[in-house]
């Protein structure tokens, strides 16, 4: 299954198909200089069907984690395409997560003012969500995405098989962004996934459609001057209930948890059913007053505003400027 993402010049093929590792020359160019970047948790054997592909590879492999998004990291990585001589006409390619995506990127869009970036994602969230879009990225000093660079990737190859080693929490995770981008703009993917006689089985449909709706947005808004705000839904609630947790809970628990009170109560109930099945906790022992500070700090000042997206029916939104207050009211209201 070939997704194309239309953006001029700065087209895309995402490629989703199951064993697809095995065939990775033939959809990325890397008769060249191919710096890899992955992490210790990402199994060494997907690494090694691209690096295998390479005339020339060097595999760089992170720490897995968050912590490993860092300037440290990334300038090692800068470093390291220095010293193997890689030029223009090299290129870069990320096996792993968001984590490895967003840092291997943002080395590509600016080692030499911009290289070739491949991304392979291997989780489910990197693969329905991270790795189409272009948003390349690290964090500085505790905040996320703090410096980055809106840079597509040459081709994005999505190997369904991997997702086999991905642990179930993980696959929860990422199913979280699939609900998200259906309850705002796809009903029937939404009742599909409600409806699933097998989550598992249908990942491959599920990622498709996900990224399918994703390109659309995308296409667009490249740069998020407006609509591509939709693909927030969950998120200023989900960032605050994140940073609430210390990194004790997942990006896409978060997001999941942050849907809920976004929707109109009568939705909410059906939400809180498909999240369960997706195997998402819809509820959590956390009071607004806990929540406050990270919802306030991260705009600032009470009275302002954030745009934020709500649902009334699937498949539809509507982009709304709250304060900190009605946001918290609200998570208090869906919280009984
Ligand atoms: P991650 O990259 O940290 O990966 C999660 C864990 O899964 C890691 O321990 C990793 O080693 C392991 N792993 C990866 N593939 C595996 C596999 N196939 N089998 C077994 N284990 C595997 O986390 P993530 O959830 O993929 O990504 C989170 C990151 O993505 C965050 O930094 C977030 O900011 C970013 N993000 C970016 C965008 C974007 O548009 N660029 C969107 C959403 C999230
Ligand atoms: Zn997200």
């Amino acid at each position: 299954m070939k997704i194309p993402v239309s953006l001029g010049a700065e087209s895309y093929p995402v490629i989703v198909e199951p064993g697809i590792l095995a065939r990775a020359g033939e959809y990325m160019a890397l008769d060249r200089r191919v710096l890899v970047v992955t992490d210790d948790g990402v199994p060494g054997e997907y690494t090694a069907a691209v690096a295998g592909a390479c005339r020339q590879a060097r595999v760089c492999t992170l720490r897995a984690g968050e912590r490993s998004k860092s300037m440290e990291n990334y300038g090692a990585l800068l470093r390291e395409m220095l010293a193997l001589g890689m030029g223009r006409g090299d290129c870069v390619v990320a096996v792993g997560g968001g984590m490895a995506g967003d840092l291997a990127g943002f080395a590509a869009a600016t080692y030499m003012r911009g290289v070739d970036f491949y991304n392979v994602p291997t989780t489910l969230l990197a693969q329905v969500d991270s790795s189409v879009g272009g948003k390349t990225a690290i964090d500085l000093d505790g905040v996320k995405n703090a410096v980055g660079a809106f840079y597509q990737p040459k081709a994005v190859l999505i190997d369904t098989e991997t997702l086999r080693s991905l642990p179930r929490r993980q696959i929860a995770a990422g199913l979280a962004e699939s609900v998200k981008i259906a309850m705002t703009s796809d009903a029937g993917l939404l009742a599909d996934i409600e409806s699933s006689g097998d989550l598992m089985g249908d990942l491959p449909d599920v990622i498709a459609r996900s990224l399918a709706l994703k390109a659309q947005v995308v296409e667009q808004d490249p740069t998020e001057k407006g609509l591509r705000r939709v693909l927030n839904f969950g998120h200023t609630l989900g960032h605050a209930i994140e940073s609430y947790g210390g990194g004790e809970l997942l990006h896409g628990e978060c997001v999941a948890l942050g849907m809920v009170p976004m929707c109109a109560p009568a939705l909410r109930q059906r939400l809180k059913g498909i999240l369960h099945k997706c195997g998402l906790a819809a509820e959590i022992d956390l009071p607004a007053e806990r929540l406050r500070p990270y919802l306030i700090h991260d705009k600032k000042a009470q009275a302002d505003t954030i745009t934020v997206v709500e649902v009334e029916q699937p498949g539809t939104f509507r982009m709304e400027a709250r304060t900190p207050e009605e946001l918290l009211r609200r998570w208090e209201e869906a919280r009984t």
